[in-house]
């Protein structure tokens, strides 16, 4: 007998977060209705409602296993769709201060290069395969709806067009908006107390384009990552192969170091770079796309995990819970990771009463390593925020477990396994490794 507390989910969304959770809750539910305010392309294209796509998207391998558990053969579907496989410490060149570049070693897994509309798509492709998982387009969510007791969500309202406003019914509704506005609207209504905020103040500025990546290219790499020489400069760059034998530039600063949107501009800042290889790639290679810039001000991390009460029925998830720096290349990551636990907590038959809290509290662990990495931004003076008390300490272990890893290829192997994360940040401190370190310190 269906469960008559399962009959229909709403998400809204259909970013990575929202495509995943729809997957995820697809499993369990009679119905899902992913809501989306943007018209979807068939195939690979940049949309309006994710301006970020035309930026470089690495997928982390926790992110590809974690896609790979929700849409079993999602490697296969990459491959096919033309992203570029990479294997891990071989074909991306990794260029940090002191180790320009940093050792190249086969680490023993592949990950996949490609544009975010590229993995979007094949996402989606995935996802309406689910016969019970339908995509709402062009329809703009505007409010949720609680019950008369104001203790659960009950419905949705959204407008397509002109046309006037629906409302539809659901027992769970996943706010994967990338922003959380409608779930903090919501809470206000209900004169509910909103989560608290921990924000990381870094002014975070893009600038992208996509070139020819030419066929006589004849490095011993693919793809190559400029990392800036923090705190003096925060000038990084990420060249990325991605389908159709193209290169996509980002390059990025913060605190007011944007780089140009002009082509002249662009490319001075590109020569500027702490080392000249991704210059001198693609200084001849011949630009395909305009340059496109983002701005992002801060990381944001909502504290829903500590709130007294919370409506029935409501999540939040990807974005929309917590967001990242997109240096660190974590968001779509941690998302699909965070759908695969929701994926676990429905299989589990948790009631829907304690749904909210486990699925907060559980993803604690998701969370930790990421928000780790982002509390690096830290390093720039300028940052604004609450500057973890040991920070300094944090910094000088992070650069002498560096050395560490350049030396040795199991610590090298496992601090990237931590960084792509497959394994928890904790595997940075174990007492025989932390002792390493130490005396390094
Ligand atoms: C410049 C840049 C570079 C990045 N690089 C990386 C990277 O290398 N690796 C990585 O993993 N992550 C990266 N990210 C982060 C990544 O883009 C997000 O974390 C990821 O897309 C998950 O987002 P999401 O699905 O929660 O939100 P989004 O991708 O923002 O999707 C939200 C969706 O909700 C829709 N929507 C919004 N409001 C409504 C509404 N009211 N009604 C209906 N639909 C609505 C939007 O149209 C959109 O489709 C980067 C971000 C930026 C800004």
């Amino acid at each position: 007998m269906p469960d008559p507390a399962r009959s229909h989910a709403v998400v809204i969304g259909a970013g990575m977060a929202g495509l995943t959770a729809a997957q995820a809750i697809s499993r369990h539910f009679g119905k899902v209705t992913v809501i989306e305010r943007d018209v979807l392309p068939a195939e690979a294209a940049p949309r309006r409602g994710t301006p970020q796509c035309q930026h470089a998207h690495m997928l982390l391998a926790g992110g590809l296993k974690a896609l790979q558990t929700l849409f079993p053969g999602f490697e296969n579907d990459l491959a096919e769709a033309g992203a570029v496989k990479i294997r891990a410490g071989k074909d991306l060149r990794f260029e940090r201060p002191g180790f320009d570049p940093f050792p190249i070693r086969d680490l023993g897994f592949d990950i996949f290069s490609m544009s975010r509309p590229l993995l979007e798509a094949v996402t989606r492709r995935r996802v309406l395969q689910a016969p019970n998982i339908g995509i709402c387009m062009r329809s703009r969510v505007t409010g949720l709806v609680a019950s008369r007791d104001a203790r659960r969500i009950k419905a949705i309202r959204y407008e397509t067009g002109d046309e006037p406003a629906v409302t539809v019914e659901a027992d769970l509704v996943v706010e994967a908006s990338g922003r959380c506005g409608l779930t903090l609207q919501l809470l206000e209504e209900l004169s509910l107390e909103r989560p608290e905020e921990t924000e990381i103040g870094m002014d975070q500025a893009y600038a992208s384009t996509i070139v020819e990546r030419p066929i006589d290219h004849n490095a011993d790499w693919l793809g190559n990552i400029v990392l800036p020489s923090a705190p003096a400069s925060s000038r990084g760059a990420f060249l990325f192969p991605i389908e159709s034998q193209r290169w996509l530039l980002s390059v990025g600063g913060n605190h007011g170091d944007a780089p140009p949107g002009d082509r002249a501009g662009f490319m001075d800042f590109v020569r500027s770079l702490r080392t000249p290889t991704i210059y001198d790639a693609v200084k001849d290679a011949c630009p395909l796309t305009d340059i496109v810039r983002y701005q992002l001000p801060c990381s944001t991390r909502r504290h829903f995990e500590r709130l007294e009460s919370f409506p029935t029925g409501l999540l939040a998830i990807g974005d929309a819970f917590c967001r990242f720096n997109p240096v660190f290349g974590q968001g779509m990551s941690v998302a699909a990771q965070e759908a695969v636990i929701l994926d676990r907590l429905l299989a589990e038959d948790v009631p829907e009463e304690r749904l909210a809290r486990d699925f907060f509290a559980a993803i604690q662990n998701t969370i930790a390593a990421p928000w780790g990495v982002a509390v690096s931004d830290f390093v720039y003076p300028a940052t604004r925020g609450v500057r973890p008390a040991d920070f300094a300490q944090r910094l000088q272990y992070g650069i002498a477990l560096t050395k560490l890893a350049a030396d040795d290829p199991e610590v090298h192997r496992l601090t990237v396994e931590v960084s792509q994360l497959l394994k928890p940040q904790a595997a940075l401190r174990e007492p025989a490794l932390a002792a390493r370190v130490m005396a390094l310190m």
